[in-house]
């Protein structure tokens, strides 16, 4: 596999601003990933530059749900949940390793409304379960030849079995359904690296500040290299601007009027410990009816459970945080539906971001690609937006993205990125069946076995580090499966320049563990040091600079 640190960055900064590209994509995030994958794959010289850590924006706040989304067919979206559930069934196929499927347990209670925001309501509730069901076969039937498994009724001690906590009070009936559970951040740096492979050059803390034209038409943009302060220009024929909730910003640098708005709607999550909930690995709860018409996920993670999320308009999109109301909200259903009371001292952390929902701005804008999820949009000088969708359909949006260069450069939008691996999947099966003993052998337990699954084939690089030197395979934090030689591949493979970039994106404890990992601050820090060269001062200054997000 080939290296992608620090060394790697400085490189391929040098090798944009030297050669140029044919295509420079701007964010790091998964759907700029996607682009930069499938215009490689079709044999683009392509660039990718993000501002901040790959995955800091949207991507790495998710709730990590590679779904249809079941909420979308009570409003008659089928179009919609057909394309993200034909989406999931290729990303299962794509990437099994980090792809996988999860139950969903859905409750129906005998004072329910309006389950999953269903638009009719019968009287007294009565045939709700059977509208339910009929959803849930449609559900099973958009996904085709892709699809899990199909979803069934379960007896009410079958529903207390699979999720204890849950109130019986009240309960009539209850259903399993299938969608895919991944790691955001593990998925935009899979897609990253997998473009990588194929070519595309990559590069993170360098961020986008103009551009440069040649009468009105686009010819470059002027990069800002974090890390050194200086600025330089890369040379680009095309430039696709996928910086999500930024995107209208980026498109103002381009000068005239905006083609798009870009209406931020703030999520808030919740990570608790599982104990409280007494949630099972392999089943998530979905809260039917919010006070709002909306449902809430509790979805297992690892040894924690994830709550959300919210969905209010607006908001600082720099700094997005959960607001007391918001963890209220969370609180007060949670404890409405579960048999607990679940308070602010039981949670460890609270994150927040942005979706990025668009609306066409200018009437006269051409809209290449305007979807219910996402539009492709040819801006001024020639920018080209991608802006909407989800974590699921990201392969989507940037096939659209880069059929639209083809039709500029009159090609034919072949090869497809439909069944192209991620890497990890190649030797996957092998791999697969031979990991947990090669694990046990090196005395990682069976938490840390599923964790290291995340890599898919280059699980076996980690392994191989462990074996280099035993130190590597010691949990960083004792309750969860983070290991020391994580950090050492982040640095090597996935170009982790700061202890934020660590402890926060390639490795959750940021979000995981009691206190954020302020106590193992300083050992990840000594073991990043050795691997990016930093001296003892340098060091200090990563660990006062790594602020935990608020809670
Ligand atoms: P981002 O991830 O935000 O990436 C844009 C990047 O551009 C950022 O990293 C930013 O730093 C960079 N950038 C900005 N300006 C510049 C510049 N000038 N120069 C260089 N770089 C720049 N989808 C699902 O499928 N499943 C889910 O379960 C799910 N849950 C969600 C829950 C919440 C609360 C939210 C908010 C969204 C959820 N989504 C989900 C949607 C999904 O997370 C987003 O659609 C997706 O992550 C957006 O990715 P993106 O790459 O477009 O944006």
């Amino acid at each position: 596999m080939g290296n992608l640190g620090l060394p790697e960055r400085a490189q391929n900064l040098h090798d944009m601003v030297e050669r140029g590209v044919d295509v420079l994509v701007i964010g790091g995030g998964i759907t700029g990933c996607g682009v930069a994958l499938d215009a490689a794959v079709r044999g683009y010289r392509v660039g990718l530059v993000e501002q901040n850590d790959f995955a800091s924006g949207t991507s790495s706040k998710s709730t990590k749900l590679v779904h249809g989304g079941i909420r979308y067919l009570p409003q008659y979206d089928f179009t919609l949940v057909r394309e993200a559930l034909v989406e999931r069934g290729h990303l299962t196929r794509n990437a099994p390793f980090l792809v996988r499927p999860l139950g969903f347990l859905l409750p129906l209670y005998k004072d329910a409304r309006r389950p999953l925001g269903i638009p009719i309501v019968p009287p007294f509730g009565i045939g709700l379960g059977l509208m339910l069901r009929m959803g849930l076969y449609l559900y099973d039937f958009l996904s085709g030849r892709l699809g899990i498994h199909p979803h069934r009724r379960i007896s009410l001690h079958k529903a207390s079995s699979l999720a204890p906590c849950l109130k019986v009070d009240g309960l009539k009936d209850a259903f399993i359904y299938y969608d895919a559970q991944t790691d955001d951040t593990r998925l935009t740096l899979t897609v990253l690296r997998t473009a990588a492979a194929h070519g595309a050059i990559v590069a993170n803390y360098a961020e986008v500040c103009g551009f440069e034209r040649i009468d009105k038409a686009i010819t470059g943009a002027r990069v800002r290299d974090s890390m050194t302060g200086q600025e330089h220009t890369i040379r680009a024929r095309y430039i696709v601007n996928a910086t999500g909730v930024f995107a209208e910003r980026v498109e103002a640098m381009a000068g005239g009027e905006p083609s798009m708005r870009v209406a931020p709607a703030k999520g808030v999550h919740l990570t608790v410990p599982r104990e409280p909930l007494r949630m099972k690995h392999n089943t998530a709860v979905v809260l039917p009816e919010t006070e709002d018409g909306r449902i809430l996920f509790l979805v297992p993670w690892g040894p924690r459970v994830t709550i959300g999320t919210t969905d209010t308009a607006g908001g600082d999109i720099e700094r997005p945080l959960a607001a007391d109301e918001d963890i209220d909200y969370l609180l007060r259903h949670v404890n409405k539906y579960m048999d607990c009371t679940l308070t602010r001292q039981d949670i460890i952390s609270t994150w927040a971001g942005y979706r990025p929902l668009v609306h066409a701005k200018r009437s006269r804008a051409k809209t290449a690609q305007l979807s219910r999820t996402h539009a492709v949009l040819l801006g001024n000088g020639g920018l080209i937006t991608i802006v909407g969708g989800k974590l699921t359909t990201y392969r989507r949006m940037a096939l659209d993205t880069v059929n639209e260069i083809d039709k500029k450069e009159g090609k034919r939008g072949l090869p497809d990125t439909t069944t192209l691996s991620l890497e990890g999947a190649e030797h996957w099966d092998k791999v697969r069946k031979t990991l947990p003993a090669q694990a046990t052998a090196l005395c990682l337990s069976p938490d840390i076995v599923r964790r290291l699954e995340n890599y898919g084939d280059q699980a076996l690089v980690l392994l191989d580090l462990i074996r280099e030197e035993p130190a590597l395979g010691k949990r960083i934090v004792s309750d969860l499966p983070y290991i020391m030689a994580e950090v050492v591949y982040a640095c090597r493979y996935e170009m982790a320049v700061t202890l934020d970039d660590v402890l926060t994106r390639r490795l959750h404890i940021n979000f995981e563990a009691w206190g954020r990992g302020i106590n193992v601050a300083p050992a990840v820090a000594e073991r990043m040091a050795a691997e990016l060269g930093w001296d003892a001062a340098e060091q200090q200054r990563q660990v006062a600079a790594y602020r935990p997000l608020e809670s």
